[in-house]
């Protein structure tokens, strides 16, 4: 059994849930156990002496309430985990229902029990192990670590200032492929948002892959698309576990693979926004994708997240910004009706434009996310409106050359600066040809023509709801 082994079956371990809450009988029972390991304790203890260390744990930790019931449960369902052994477990009665046996037959027998003897064995040689394991199972089950927890537990001494330290892989570590960091740390091989053996989601970015994953303009941030290659992403499967852990504000890893370049663990980092937008498949069609945002942080403990991270998390409430509502109502996709005469595309693309304005939400430190994210809504009514012409009623001649696209040179622009709190809809916005563009933003009569075009956009607005 080697150290990926090990990890591998912690990461196997789940809370039990209750109504009360999450149950963590097991996680405190493994806890302990290792704290015996590292500090010289027999591997098989009785249980009169597992219970009488372990009750009161996790009356206090786990969710539990009577010392000796809430003692009997790990004590029994840690060995599905192959993660402890009883000895003699056949000779023990058992209740009705046959899942656990009788508290007076365990009092009576009083059977030996303890971690299997190569995951004890490993963590006695290994010194980086024992922390690597504790790190991470506080990570995983005690976010913030409760006072007391690891002087309870007999883990001062080990983990004194390696909690986020003590875990593995390092920020920075590379690897050639998925299957050289599988081989070291578990986990699958294949998926994008997949835990690593550990149990600590994480999720890779390929910037040869289907998705434009990226770092977003003006911010630290990381746009990464969901889960799903082909057709509407759903909220299952990597997605979902996206969503707990953006519910839960923990943090997860960040692989990125540039061109031609290793993976590497790149940083830790928190959620602090879900996003629904209009995307294309590997399949070339259109359809809804996740973007979940993702803020960098140097350890996943929260005590050292930067205060704009945090803030972020206090303002963004979970919810999802949905852009594909408006999208889907102003372009008429899925309506049935792509027949539109452009007017009435204009006064659908205009209306969703102001509804998304509406709810656009104010708060400072999300805002250049939601530029960056934001439907092209208000973009699209806009050139749809100029048809193709520069709107510049004073314009001195559009140019006729196009680009690669084959779509006319216009410049989509805010009348009054966005960054100044410009709204984000087609009547204060206006395409200009490059020449316009230029006049409008760095022309001396600059002032003067940003009052001709504020003026000429609303009419045009006007003409075309008419
Ligand atoms: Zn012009």
């Amino acid at each position: 059994m080697d150290r990926r082994d090990v990890m591998g079956l912690l990461g196997k371990l789940e809370p039990g849930n209750r109504s009360t809450g999450q149950a963590l009988h097991r996680p405190l029972l493994v806890l302990w156990a290792i704290g015996q390991a590292v500090r010289g304790m027999p591997r098989l203890q009785r249980w009169s002496d597992v219970s009488a260390a372990v009750g009161p744990l996790i009356a206090r930790y786990g969710g539990g309430s009577n010392y000796r019931e809430a003692a009997l449960h790990p004590f029994w369902a840690l060995r599905g985990n192959d993660l402890w052994e009883v000895e003699g477990a056949e000779e023990l009665s058992l209740t009705s229902e046959g899942r656990r046996p009788r508290l007076s037959s365990l009092d009576s027998l009083n059977p030996l029990a303890g971690l299997p003897e190569p995951v004890y064995e490993r963590l006695v040689k290994d010194p980086e192990l024992a922390p690597w394991a504790v790190g991470t199972l506080l990570l995983r089950f005690f976010t913030p670590a409760p006072a007391g927890l690891l002087e309870d537990l007999g883990l001062t001494g080990l983990m004194a200032g390696r909690e986020a330290t003590a875990l593995r892989p390092l920020m920075g570590e590379t690897f050639p492929d998925r299957r050289a960091i599988a081989d070291t740390y578990g986990g699958n091989r294949v998926r994008g948002i997949t835990p690593l053996g550990d149990g600590i989601l994480t999720v890779f970015s390929d910037e040869k892959g289907p998705y434009a994953d990226g770092r977003i303009p003006e911010t630290n941030w990381i746009a990464y698309t969901g889960d799903g290659l082909s057709g509407d992403q759903q909220l299952v499967g990597g997605n979902k576990s996206m969503a707990v852990y953006q519910e839960q504000q923990r943090a997860l890893r960040y692989w990125h693979r540039p061109y031609g370049g290793e993976w590497a663990f790149e940083t830790w980092a928190v959620i602090v926004q879900r996003w629904l937008r209009w995307g294309t498949g590997e399949d070339g069609r259109k359809r809804k994708e996740y973007v979940w945002v993702l803020a960098p942080v140097l350890s996943p403990l929260r005590e050292t997240w930067p205060s704009a991270v945090l803030q972020a998390l206090a303002e963004d409430d979970g919810r999802l910004h949905d852009e594909t509502l408006h999208a889907t109502l102003a372009a008429g996709v899925d309506s049935g009706n792509l027949q539109l005469d452009n007017r009435e595309r204009y006064r659908r693309l205009a209306k969703a434009a102001r509804v998304r304005e509406e709810s656009r939400t104010r708060r400072s430190s999300l805002t250049t996310v939601e530029r960056f994210l934001r439907s092209t809504t208000a973009r699209e009514a806009v050139l749809l409106r100029s048809d193709g012409r520069c709107e510049n009623p004073t314009c001195l001649g559009h140019p006729l050359e196009r680009t690669d696209a084959d779509a006319p040179l216009l410049e989509v622009d805010h009348v009054k600066d966005l960054a100044r709190g410009g709204p984000d809809i087609p009547e204060s916005m206006i395409a200009l040809c490059p020449n316009c563009h230029a006049l409008k933003t760095r022309g001396r009569g600059r002032r003067e023509l940003q009052q001709v075009l504020l003026a000429e956009a609303l009419r045009r607005h006007k003409e075309f709801l008419r």
